[in-house]
C-alpha cells in the first residue's frame, strides 16, 4: 500500500498527459509556453478567481505573495505555528515577522478568535493554513484584516479544490496560494504553483516579481525572483484536469468512510470538518496518544503512515525568535498525537479496511507503555 496513489492515476490519465507533454516537446516552448496560460485561464475559472499566476512552487507563490502586498523589513504577519516551515519561512525571508497564533484543538486550523488581540501597528497581513484540506474561518479572518486595513494571504497549499460556504478554496481573500507538488490534492510531475487573487493590480505585480520584476523586457521596475512553472509542468496539471472534479468526490467519499470505520474505533481522535466547508483531504489525519508506537505498529502491518507536523514552528529552532501571544498549547499537543493515514482518490475499499483493522489493532495491543 502506498501513502499517496500517483500510479494508479497515471495509469488511468496515461494518454492526457503523455499527449500533453508531447505537444509541448513538438513545439519547444519550454518556458512560457501556451500550456502556462492555458492553465491559468482553466484554474482562475476552477477556483471563480478573476487572476491565477502559476508560479515555482508553493512556496515562492507565498513569497511572491508577500513581495506583491509590499511587506516591509519588521512587518508582522500573523499565521499559525501548527503547519509546514514554508509558511513561515517565506515570511521570514521576505523581512517580515511571523506571529504565531494557536489553533483549534478539534480542527488544527488557525484559532481566528485569537487573531485580534495579536494584531499591533507593525501586522501587514494575516495568513491562515487551510490545514489538511479545510479552509479556516476565513470570513471572521476577512472582517478582521478589514477593520485593521490588513492583507489575507491563504496558504491552500493542501486545499486546491475546497469548498467554504459555497466557494472555493484560492478564491477567498487577497491571495491565495496553492502548490502542485506530487502529492498534493492536484499535483504535478515536479515542482509548481499558483496565485489567486480578484485584484488586477496585485495580480499584475505577481505576473512582474515572476520573472524578475520586469515589467518589459530588461525593464526591471520592482525586485523580483525566478519563479516561474515549467510549460511541462503546466502540461501535466491540464493533463490531469478532466478527471479532478470526480478526484475530489473520491476524496470526499474516502474521507466520509474513514470517518464511518473509525467512529467505531474508541482511542481514535478524528480532525473535524465545519458544517459550512469541506475538506479535500490532502491529508486524512486522526489523533491519538502513543502515538511514536502506534505508527511502529502500523508500519509492521505494511501501513504507510506520516505526521504532519511533529513540532510546531515556534518550537523550531530557525523561528524560536518570532512573536506570539503564548506558548500555543493545543498546536504542541496536536503536533504529539496527530498521524495521517493512507489517502487518495485511487484507495480502494479493502485498503481503507486493513487500515483501520490495523489501526485498531495496534491501538488495543498493549504497548510497551501499556505493560505491567
Ligand atoms: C506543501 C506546502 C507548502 C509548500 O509547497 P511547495 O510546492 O512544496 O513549495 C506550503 N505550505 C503548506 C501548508 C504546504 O503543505
Amino acid at each position: 500500500m502506498q501513502f499517496t496513489d500517483l500510479k494508479t492515476q497515471y495509469a488511468a490519465l496515461k494518454g492526457s498527459i503523455d499527449a500533453r507533454i508531447q505537444r509541448v516537446l513538438d513545439h519547444g516552448q519550454y518556458i512560457m509556453g501556451p500550456e502556462v496560460q492555458e492553465l491559468e485561464t482553466a484554474l482562475a475559472a476552477l477556483t471563480g478567481s478573476k487572476h491565477c499566476v502559476t508560479v515555482a512552487s508553493g512556496t515562492e507563490a507565498l513569497l511572491i505573495a508577500l513581495m506583491a502586498i509590499d511587506l516591509k523589513l519588521g512587518d508582522e504577519v500573523i499565521t499559525t505555528p501548527f503547519t509546514f516551515a514554508a509558511t513561515a519561512e517565506m515570511i521570514v525571508l521576505a523581512g517580515g515577522k511571523p506571529v504565531f497564533v494557536d489553533i483549534e484543538a478539534d480542527t488544527c486550523n488557525i484559532d481566528a478568535s485569537l487573531i485580534e488581540a495579536a494584531v499591533t501597528a507593525r501586522t501587514k497581513a494575516i495568513m491562515p493554513v487551510s490545514l489538511y484540506g479545510q479552509v479556516a474561518d476565513m470570513d471572521e479572518i476577512n472582517a478582521i484584516a478589514a477593520r485593521h486595513g490588513l492583507a489575507v494571504i491563504e496558504d491552500a497549499a493542501q486545499s486546491f479544490g475546497a469548498v467554504y460556504r459555497g466557494r472555493r478554496s484560492c478564491a477567498l481573500s487577497t491571495f491565495g496560494a496553492t502548490s502542485f507538488f506530487p502529492s498534493k490534492p492536484l499535483g504535478c510531475y515536479g515542482d509548481g504553483g499558483a496565485l489567486f487573487t480578484d485584484d488586477a493590480r496585485l495580480a499584475q505585480a505577481a505576473r512582474q516579481i515572476r520573472v524578475h520584476g520586469q515589467s518589459a523586457r530588461y525593464t526591471h521596475t520592482r525586485l523580483g525572483v525566478g519563479g516561474r512553472m515549467d510549460t511541462l509542468q503546466c502540461a501535466v496539471v491540464l493533463g490531469k484536469l478532466g478527471r479532478f472534479e470526480w478526484e475530489l468526490e473520491r476524496r470526499a467519499a474516502i474521507g466520509a468512510r474513514y470517518d464511518e470505520l473509525l467512529a467505531g474505533v474508541p482511542g481514535v481522535g478524528r480532525v473535524a470538518v465545519r458544517p459550512d466547508r469541506n475538506s479535500v483531504y490532502a491529508q486524512y489525519t486522526v489523533l491519538v496518544d502513543n502515538r511514536a508506537a502506534v505508527q511502529a505498529a502500523l508500519q509492521a502491518a505494511g501501513i504507510p503512515t506520516a505526521v504532519h507536523y511533529p513540532i510546531p514552528l515556534h518550537h523550531q529552532p530557525a523561528y524560536a525568535a518570532c512573536g506570539g501571544a503564548d506558548d500555543c498549547p493545543a498546536s504542541v499537543r496536536a503536533g504529539e498525537r496527530v498521524l495521517s493515514l493512507p489517502m487518495s482518490a485511487d484507495l480502494g475499499a479493502a485498503d481503507q479496511e486493513r487500515v483501520v483493522q490495523a489501526l485498531a489493532a495496534a491501538l488495543h495491543a498493549p504497548g510497551p507503555e501499556a505493560a505491567p
